[in-house]
């Protein structure tokens, strides 16, 4: 019996999340409905368009808050650390370094 094809456990990422605009999102921020950044664990919101509107997905965060709770804890909750992970290469948008 052949061994099995090992399952990637995450699509590659395409587009990049709105909150640590890292590219995470395998397909664009409004059709990745529920889909949960593994880098900052925001959870996408499709209905939501402006930064300052609390995010039902987020418990009511907002884009903004959840930006900065990345820059100051690495995701946006700080009982989420223990599962996110770094950005991979690939996922660092082009120009950054
Ligand atoms: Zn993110």
């Amino acid at each position: 019996m052949p061994e099995p094809e090992p399952v990637p456990a995450e699509p590659p990422g395409e587009y990049p999340c709105p909150c640590c605009g890292y590219r995470t999102f395998p397909v664009p921020k409004e059709e990745a409905m529920a889909f949960i950044c593994p880098v900052c664990f925001w959870e996408n919101d499709i209905f939501d368009s402006e930064e300052d509107d609390p995010s039902d997905e987020n418990h009511g965060m907002t884009l903004r808050q959840g930006r900065e709770n990345y820059r100051k804890w690495g995701a946006v909750r700080p009982d989420f650390l223990r599962y996110v992970r770094p950005p991979r290469p690939e996922e660092i948008p082009r120009g950054q370094t």
